[in-house]
């Protein structure tokens, strides 16, 4: 782009800026088939509505909205609630348009609803079979879906795009997005769609995959370009230049074949484009396996894991790419959320990309050029000491690379941010970063127990568990992840505040020019900050812990905010237990949609579990030690991931320490046969054996007693 186009862009965005604030007295009224490319672009003349996933294509989740303001934000109040039916958990942005409501559920479930009144109008269930569940990382979420001339598009869990009427619900076409079944993929991510094309990237690189994004036009569902993360066979062509470059930074000698069973790099959450450049950009996630000495053991880059890609959008064709993890071995994802912004850095404008993903620094990069401009740490780490930004690579600790010793990395797994979407306020300069500190304690194996459709990372869990147990019993227990806001100053890449939040895993945010940062937490607290200070100045308890960003609306000039709240997630699935916490979201993590809006009623019931049993003691176990032994590993490699360490839930997956006595009678039944797939658990037959299982029930068996034994109100 020329000096003189980058004027004329700049012009059309200050005029976009000049008329949001006339859309405020008078709606430009836009109907559903309206919502297309120049409607998503010029935003801010419907700001009323929310028409894309991120608001904008820039993603920045700043509203012009300011009828809720730091003045009256007091009486915000619940406007109306829908139930959602779901224990699992909740991630999506609502939109909005045309006076419509557009959420998604668990199981990649679409739900449209009156926006005014909270009637329900159609219900979209995808019937994503339970088995799928297993394939699924970090839970059976769902990141909402995008709007386009009259159509609803949702990605499902196994992998589905599907077009639907957004009047009816009526499916128009569904297509499969996965190119080869005989690996993992998902779809958790909101597609988003420009030049009439909706994107959508796939999830699994914890199992098998190859990531890749792709684009299929939006009137008939046909594939129109695809890009590949990582190489394929090396024996081959690659698919295109920026492959075959990108092979050149693997090793393809080692004993696991990446091409074979993975390499992994999915690009599962993160998007956003900018339409001037006619650029789209991607977050890439991490290495499969995680260990790279495993992947590629002589070293390299393995481009393009963990890295931010920039494609042109109407091809599909490679731009740049800028990689934050180089050689990634800590599941550090580069898939938080890509936000665009124009910022005066050392007085000049700067059309840029901010991007804070789990590796614990917040990179500033020239959108145009993927030059780095500048890199600091936004939380703790110890993984690199900085960023080099001659190279723009990171100074790495070499203690990190954990090999088959305990090693303690900060950020953990989960990263010091992870898809939680941040967001930026052009009124104070500033973005809200959802931000997390935790340790990730690595034990690295020499070889993996390979599976196909199976968790396959180089990791030993079982030895991270056997070395958490350890430093629990001896009273120093790893310190339990501590979560933020923080309010980052992007030109001169300091802190400006932090707020300290109740749990470390907690929502995603939503800036408005009310002056206002909404964000909920891990316990359910719903609060509304003044953007400048971070000074709290609203709060209600909603009784179930809140992962999704919040949304603004307005219809008939009243402005609502709308969030979802329902606990669950990597975070909510297999972080260590909270004991302040667990067990009493245990008996409320029913999901629900909240609207507020000013004077709304002041207060929100708490929900009762549908039909939890009474818990009663487990059966009398006769297990030897060998056989708890052998179970703890097999737990370790096969279940923490959606029943937590040492088998203590944290709730939205039952906590199979309390289980009724008829499923301690049930495990080959549930385990191998598959008899509770529909509800989401999954059958391991292809991984597991009969006397495997028995193996994991002994294990279970002595936890729950363990757990009975030192409970001694038995109300759980
Ligand atoms: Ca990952």
């Amino acid at each position: 782009m020329t000096v003189r186009q980058w004027v004329c862009a700049a012009a059309a965005i200050i005029a976009a800026g000049l008329s949001a604030a006339v859309s405020q007295s008078g709606e430009a009224p836009l109907r559903l088939g309206d919502v297309d490319g120049a409607a998503i672009a010029n935003a801010d003349t419907h700001a009323g509505d929310w028409l894309s996933h991120g608001r904008t294509y820039s993603e920045q989740r700043f509203s012009p909205l300011d009828k809720i303001n730091t003045t009256n934000v007091m009486s915000l109040g619940v406007a109306w609630e829908y139930r959602t039916y779901s224990v699992r958990g909740l991630e999506a942005t609502p939109l909005v348009a045309d006076g419509m409501m557009f959420i998604t559920l668990a199981w990649s479930k679409v739900i449209a609803l009156d926006a005014k009144s909270g009637k329900e109008l159609w219900t979209y269930d995808p019937k994503v079979p339970g088995q799928t569940g297993r394939y699924a990382c970090c839970d059976v979420v769902n990141r909402g879906v995008a709007l386009w001339k009259g159509a609803v598009f949702v990605g499902t869990l196994d992998g589905r795009l599907v077009k639907l009427d957004a009047k009816t619900g009526k499916a128009i076409w569904t297509i499969d997005t996965v190119e080869n079944h005989k690996h993992t993929y998902t779809i958790t991510g909101a597609p988003r769609v420009a030049n009439g094309l909706v994107m959508i990237g796939n999830g699994g690189a914890e199992y098998d995959s190859r990531g890749y994004v792709s684009a299929f036009d939006a009137g008939t569902g046909k594939l129109v370009w695809r890009f590949h993360v990582v190489p394929g066979d090396p024996s081959r062509p690659q698919e295109n230049a920026a492959l075959e470059r990108a092979l050149g930074t693997w090793d393809t000698t080692g004993k696991y074949k990446f091409w074979q069973i993975g390499g992994g790099g999915a690009p599962w959450n993160s998007m956003a484009y900018d339409p001037q450049l006619d650029l789209v950009y991607f977050g890439t996630g991490n290495g499969n396996p995680w260990n790279r000495d495993l992947r590629s053991p002589k070293g390299g880059d393995n481009l393009y894991l963990s890295s931010v890609v920039a494609l042109h959008a109407k091809t599909g064709e490679f731009a740049w790419a800028y990689q934050t993890t180089p050689g990634d071995t800590w599941d550090f994802d580069s898939t938080a959320d890509v936000v665009l912004a124009d910022l005066k850095i050392g007085g000049q404008l700067r059309h840029v990309l901010m991007h804070a993903p789990k590796n614990g620094f917040f990179y500033v990069i020239d959108r145009a050029t993927g030059k780095l401009i500048s890199a600091q740490k936004f939380g703790v780490v110890n993984w690199a000491k900085g960023i080099d930004l001659t190279t723009g690579k990171p100074i790495e600790n070499p203690d990190a690379r954990y090999k088959d010793k305990l090693t303690i990395v900060f950020p953990s797994a989960t990263g010091a941010h992870n898809w939680q979407p941040m967001t930026y306020d052009p009124q104070t300069g500033l973005v809200y970063i959802p931000a997390m500190d935790a340790a990730q304690p690595f034990v690295g194996t020499t070889t993996i127990d390979y599976h196909p459709h199976a968790w396959n990372l180089g990791i030993d869990f079982a030895a991270i568990s056997d070395a958490v147990q350890k430093m629990i019993a001896s009273g120093k227990p790893p310190p339990p992840g501590v979560g933020f806001i923080k309010a980052w100053n992007p030109v001169t890449q300091k802190e400006a505040w932090q707020v300290s939040m109740g749990g470390s895993w907690n929502s995603g945010l939503l800036s408005t020019a009310g002056g206002l940062l909404f964000g909920g937490d891990a316990y359910g607290d719903f609060s509304a900050y003044d953007a400048r200070t971070g000074q709290r100045l609203w709060s209600m308890d909603l009784k179930t812990g809140i992962l999704a960003p919040a949304m603004t609306y307005m219809i008939d000039g009243q402005q609502y905010v709308a969030l979802l709240a329902g606990w669950g997630g990597a975070g909510g699935l297999a972080a260590f237990r909270d004991p302040k916490t667990a067990l009493s979201r245990f008996q409320t993590n029913q999901g629900r949609l909240f609207v507020f809006r000013l004077g709304g009623r002041q207060s929100v019931q708490p929900l009762a579990a549908e039909g939890t049993p009474p818990v009663e003691p487990p059966p009398l176990t006769k297990a030897d030690a060998a056989l708890t032994q052998k179970g703890f590993a097999l737990y370790h490699r096969n279940c923490l991931v959606c029943h937590g360490f040492f088998a203590q839930s944290e709730g939205e997956v039952p906590d199979l320490r309390l289980a009724p006595p008829e499923i301690w009678g049930q495990y080959e039944n549930i385990v191998l046969n598959g008899a509770l797939q529909d509800g989401g658990m999954a059958s391991f037959k292809d991984v597991l054996s009969k006397s495997d299982v028995a193996a994991i029930r002994a294990y279970v068996l002595q936890q729950s007693h363990l757990a009975w034994d030192q409970d001694k109100t038995h109300k759980h």
